[in-house]
């Protein structure tokens, strides 16, 4: 496995129900450091730019709404796999489909209210890092570019 960033959000619903402490937990229990962090009230705007790919989806509105609707705990992880480390520990994006033990499955309440967002691959990793963190705000432990 190759050493990876991905950028990780505790949506609003969950650092409404105080998991940001359990969703690190999880991550840094799996292995994965902590590069980056902070404490986000996402505008329309910038929920919008995040979202793009899912502008034509029905969901897009709602999400947009949801996203907005309170303070989201940011981050960056690193670690070998990362990527899809984070993807396996959050579980399918209905926890009612999301396996035993994932965070969505543990603590979602919807499709949509599903408590934590994760990049789905090298590109989006890449893009969304850079859409909340500049260079200099991350941590280097691992040696990741
Ligand atoms: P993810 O990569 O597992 O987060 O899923 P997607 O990239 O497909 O969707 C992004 C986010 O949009 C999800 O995490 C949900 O918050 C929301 N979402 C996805 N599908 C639906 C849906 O069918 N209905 C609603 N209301 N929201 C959805």
């Amino acid at each position: 496995m190759s050493l990876e960033r991905t950028l990780s959000i505790v949506k609003p619903d969950g650092v409404e129900k105080n998991l940001i402490g359990e969703v690190v937990r999880r991550f840094e229990a799996a292995g994965l450091r902590v590069a980056g962090a902070r404490m986000l009230h996402l505008s329309r705007r910038q929920a919008e730019g995040f979202y793009a790919v899912h502008q034509a989806r029905p969901f897009f509105a709602s999400l947009v709404e949801f996203m907005t609707s309170g303070p989201c705990f940011v981050m960056v992880l690193e670690g070998d796999g990362a990527i899809l480390k984070v993807r396996d520990l959050m579980g399918a994006t209905d926890p009612a489909k999301a396996a035993p033990g994932t965070i969505r499955k543990d603590f979602a309440s919807s499709i949509e209210r599903n408590v934590v967002h994760g990049s789905d691959g090298p590109d989006t990793a890449r893009f969304e890092t850079g859409y909340f963190f500049a260079e200099f705000e991350l941590a280097r432990r691992g040696g990741a570019a």
